[in-house]
């Protein structure tokens, strides 16, 4: 151990199990633990208060894990690289450690400038990866057999000691948040889950114990995903679990699963199935970051140039109409219930599943002609696991500005009549329609005037007639598409779009 003392910067990694830079730190010298509460990124477009307080849930379930080992968290508020001048007066450090981080432009240009803080001060800065996003990444091929080989890595215990630096007189550790002082007011998202280690752990174990079972039938339903699904993303999205462990536990559960003796109670045959969709899917969240680490530009503009002009992107230019439903879309008064009640559960909970997030993205790209990108900052701010690798790769794909993924438009109101049948979603979140005979639920602008009468909901004053007619919609927009698609030249840079990020063979099977 060197004595010097080594600076670990928390960044979206809130947790002890599988930190590997804080293990590499503790062993060097005495540590000091470090989160920052950037003003340049709370107050971006993508930030939501709701957010902060996950964060802050994290942190202070870190403070207190810390201050248990006789250690205590560091948390300031300001912007890099000035944050790190102050501490090095304040405590000197000889080496920064950090994860490595796949993020938007902002975290992208501030790690550049600590960078070079770093070189001109002369300091390491040693950045390790905690997903199975590569960097530097020169190919596709074998993408998949690497990030299985990093999943299957061990995991980094929790550090049984952390050293202590000796801290100076009146050093001030800067905890509670002041939201005044970070200009972010209180959320209202009321039904948010809570941040933190130790509840990211009871998360994935309560899904690999008993929610999961079902996993891969429930996950496309707003009503059964809402337990069927892990419901992890917010814990990934900020680290307060490592992908590595929620890859580890849930191969481990599998092998026991397989390896129940036969006395014992049957193993539900549905495990199987949902085990291997949940591992899929834990690939997924690398394979779409990786897009955003390799092209860091489609936060911005369409992986596959050609479909540039396709929608107009600068809400400044877009028509009152066009003003207008978006505004609908993001408020949840679009007269498309499904589509209502999913972005009013966002502004309540800031989570759903995929398929509906899938929907009403289709709907404002297609059905409404919007522009992903302005949609896209919109939706970040209602995400609790604003994941910006996911999140921009997968607008792109469902506005079909990728150029290798198959169009889909999906029907809002065959897709509440399917995913949710019985109307239980859809009343919960749209109460207006409280009332509505099941028959009329997805479309309950086709109430005679008497039954809307009688039901308490009427059309255009208690609940929106649609914005647009879906059928027309569906038609124009896919017309649209086709004729594009026939442009000259598109097919030349779509096989590059592919060859940059398309994904290639299967990863090695589980058991291999
Ligand atoms: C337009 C759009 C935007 C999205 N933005 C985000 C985002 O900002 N952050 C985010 O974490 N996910 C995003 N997703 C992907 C997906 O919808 C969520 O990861 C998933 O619904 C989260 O719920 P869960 O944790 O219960 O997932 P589960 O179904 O239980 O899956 C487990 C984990 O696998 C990963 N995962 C699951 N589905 C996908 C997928 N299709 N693509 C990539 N990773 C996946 C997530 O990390 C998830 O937590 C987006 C999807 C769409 C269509």
């Amino acid at each position: 151990m060197s004595g010097a003392i080594q600076l670990v910067w928390l960044k979206r990694d809130l947790r002890l199990l599988d930190h590997a830079p804080l293990a590499r730190a503790a062993k060097r010298g005495p540590v000091v633990l470090l989160y920052v509460h950037e003003p340049s990124l709370l107050t971006s477009p993508e930030h939501d208060p709701s957010h902060l307080d996950f964060v802050s849930a994290g942190l202070t379930e870190l403070d207190a894990a810390m201050r248990a080992r006789g250690h205590r968290l560091v948390v300031r508020h300001g912007e890099f690289p000035d944050v790190l001048e102050r501490l090095q007066q304040e405590i000197p450090f000889e080496h920064l450690w950090s994860h490595e981080e796949t993020g938007n432009r902002l975290t992208y240009d501030r790690d550049l400038r600590v960078g070079r803080w770093c070189k001109h001060r002369q300091l390491p800065w040693t950045e390790l990866p905690q997903t199975g996003v590569a960097r530097p990444h020169r190919s596709r091929e074998g993408w998949a057999q690497r990030w299985t080989a990093r999943m299957r890595a061990p995991i980094v215990p929790v550090p049984e000691t952390l050293p202590v630096p000796a801290w100076p007189a009146g050093f001030d550790f800067g905890h509670g948040i002041d939201r005044a002082a970070l200009a972010v007011p209180a959320s209202d998202k009321v039904e948010a889950v809570a941040g933190g280690e130790a509840a990211a752990l009871a998360t994935l174990d309560s899904f690999l114990q008993r929610r999961g079972v079902n996993y891969r039938a429930d996950m496309s339903s707003p009503v059964e995903g809402w337990q069927g699904c892990s419901r992890l993303s917010p814990y990934i999205a900020w680290g307060h679990i490592s992908m590595r462990t929620v890859y580890q536990r849930q191969a481990r559960r599998f092998e026991q699963l397989r390896g129940r003796p036969v006395s014992r109670e049957p193993v539900d045959p549905r495990w199987k199935a949902s085990l291997e969709s949940f591992e899929s899917r834990l690939r997924w969240h690398c394979h779409f970051m990786q897009k955003l680490e390799d092209q860091p530009s489609i936060e911005y503009v369409n992986m596959h140039r050609g479909y540039d002009g396709l929608r107009e992107e600068d809400p400044g230019r877009w028509s009152a109409q066009q003003r207008a439903h978006f505004r609908a879309w993001c408020e949840g008064m679009t007269g498309y219930p499904l589509v209502d009640a999913v972005m009013r559960a966002l502004h309540r909970g800031g989570w759903i599943n995929f398929r509906m997030r899938a929907m009403v993205v289709s709907f404002a790209s297609y059905h409404l002609w919007l522009h992903w990108r302005p949609c896209a900052v919109a939706l970040a701010r209602h995400f609790l696991d604003f994941e910006p690798g996911i999140h921009f790769s997968q607008f792109q794909m469902q506005a079909g500005t990728t150029g290798i993924n198959s169009i889909r438009i999906y029907n809002p109101i065959k897709q509440a009549e399917d995913q949710d049948p019985h109307g239980t979603f859809i009343r919960r979140y749209v109460p207006e329609l409280a009332d509505v005979p099941i028959e009329y639920l997805a479309e309950p602008h086709k109430m005679s005037p008497m039954l809307q009468r009688e039901v308490g909901c009427i059309i255009g004053a208690d609940y929106p007639a649609p914005v647009v007619d879906h059928g027309l919609a569906y038609r124009t927009a896919k017309a649209k598409m086709f004729r594009w698609r026939q442009k000259t030249g598109l097919r030349e840079e779509a096989r590059q779009v592919m060859r940059r990020h398309g994904s290639r063979k299967r990863p090695p099977l589980r058991r291999a």
